[in-house]
């Protein structure tokens, strides 16, 4: 009789010793999504619009809206 009382003693310890382990696990923390990053803008020198730098048409000098102002502004 005296082992079952330490079996289960120890047994609730171990229980007991699992889940205060589990609950003291560090939480993740929240990761940015990143449709809600923010681009970065620049405006196009010639009509002022602003586009998306992955967007933008770059030329010599400056980027722009569109391979058409690119040529207005630079000329090729
Ligand atoms: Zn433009």
């Amino acid at each position: 009789m005296k082992l079952l009382i330490l079996l289960v003693t120890v047994l609730a310890g171990i229980w007991l010793w699992k889940r205060g382990r589990r609950l003291a696990q560090p939480k993740e923390p929240p990761r940015p999504s990143r449709s809600r990053e923010v681009q970065p803008m620049l405006s196009c020198p010639v009509c002022g619009v602003h586009v998306p730098m992955a967007d933008a048409v770059k030329g010599k000098r400056n980027s722009y809206c569109s391979v058409a102002h690119r040529r207005q502004a630079e000329g090729s």
